[in-house]
């Protein structure tokens, strides 16, 4: 076994093996125990970088890196955030992760979560035209965050570059499309989408998200599960699930998408107070692997994990412990939350 990881190594530092090592990877590592984390700058990167030993130690196999506009895009420079990392920095990051024996996805998110706020993330400070809501809500007021118009013209190719860029940049073998807390979708004030249907509008944006990640890229997607939930049927809050139409969207998108299904609250926390995650075998009947993914509430991850682990599932994958600036790299091996939702899933 210590000879294949060797070779896994070797592989992973020669441009174009990048695919023998996910293969060994797989082989490896039936369960998935992984992190998510918010990159802002080079500086965390290296924090993060100094954390993997530790972090392969506590059993994690998987990171998920949230990079949104933090890359230096060079088809479209103006929408590189600030604290952006270079093409190098990523790469070394990738590196860093196979040599610990750890899949890297980079996220880039998708549709919502254009604006955060009162600041507007910099695809919709440089093209308003892709604005679901143009000139509406100054400064954020009113609203959770913007959204792009999954319809406005042009946008659909303009997404493709920045995703190819990413998937290059990282030597990426899947990628994290976000789409969470989606609430602006078929608004009124956008004149292709207004009148729509959500759940035709949230599927066609997956559908061809789908095409270039999956289709076109080779690579898994994988996409937060939220508005796949009706919120009155499961008994989750409008923020973990929807009550704004898009849940029938869950029938009308490929079933090799993997869904992150978050859920980081004790059961009695929600409106409904359900006497389980009934997401769990909601998404696993129709079909999906789910990854189920857990925050900063060690009570909740145990009691989440231990539901999810006792459905008996192969495409149950394991769990996924976000952290949402609640913890700093170092710190994160002995985080009491990741330690909670990996001990339901021993190596
Ligand atoms: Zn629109």
């Amino acid at each position: 076994m210590r000879a294949l990881f060797i070779a896994l190594v070797v592989a992973a530092s020669i441009p174009g093996l990048s695919a023998a090592w996910i293969d060994g990877w797989r082989l490896q590592n039936p369960i998935w125990r992984g992190a998510h984390v918010l990159v802002r700058n080079p500086a965390f990167v290296r924090d993060l970088e100094a954390s993997l030993p530790a972090l392969t130690n506590a059993g994690l196999n998987v990171l998920v890196v949230q990079i949104d506009y933090g890359l230096a895009f060079d088809q479209h420079p103006e929408v590189r955030g600030t604290g952006f990392l270079s093409k190098a920095e990523a790469h070394h990051l990738t590196e860093a992760c196979h040599a610990n024996g750890i899949r890297l996805i980079p996220q880039f998110s998708c549709l919502g979560h254009q604006s955060w706020s009162s600041n507007t993330g910099p695809l919709l400070v440089h093209h308003p035209e892709f604005d679901e809501t143009p000139g509406q809500f100054p400064e954020n007021k009113g609203i959770y965050c913007r959204s792009w118009c999954p319809q406005a013209p042009g946008l659909a190719p303009f997404v493709r570059d920045l995703m190819d860029e990413m998937i290059d940049a990282f030597d990426a073998d899947a990628l994290h499309v976000g789409m969470d807390e989606v609430f602006l979708l078929a608004s009124e004030h956008c004149p292709r989408c207004k009148g729509g249907d959500p759940a035709k509008l949230f599927a066609g944006e997956v559908n061809r998200l789908h095409a270039q990640v999956v289709g076109r890229r080779k690579c898994e997607m994988l996409m937060w599960a939220d508005r796949f939930l009706d919120a009155s049927g499961t008994g989750y809050g409008e923020w973990e699930a929807a009550k704004n139409g898009t849940a029938p969207a869950v029938d009308l998108i490929p079933k090799d998408i993997i869904l992150c299904d978050w859920h980081y609250e004790p059961l009695d926390k929600y409106p409904g107070k359900p006497d389980r995650y009934k997401s769990l075998p909601l998404l696993l009947e129709k079909g999906f692997r789910v990854w189920p993914s857990t925050w900063r509430n060690p009570k909740s991850a145990t009691a989440f994990s231990e539901e999810a682990r006792a459905l008996k599932d192969p495409r149950m994958l394991g769990t996924l412990v976000t952290t949402w600036g609640a913890v700093k790299p170092a710190g994160l091996a002995d985080w009491e939350p990741l330690r909670a939702g990996f001990s339901v899933w021993p190596k």
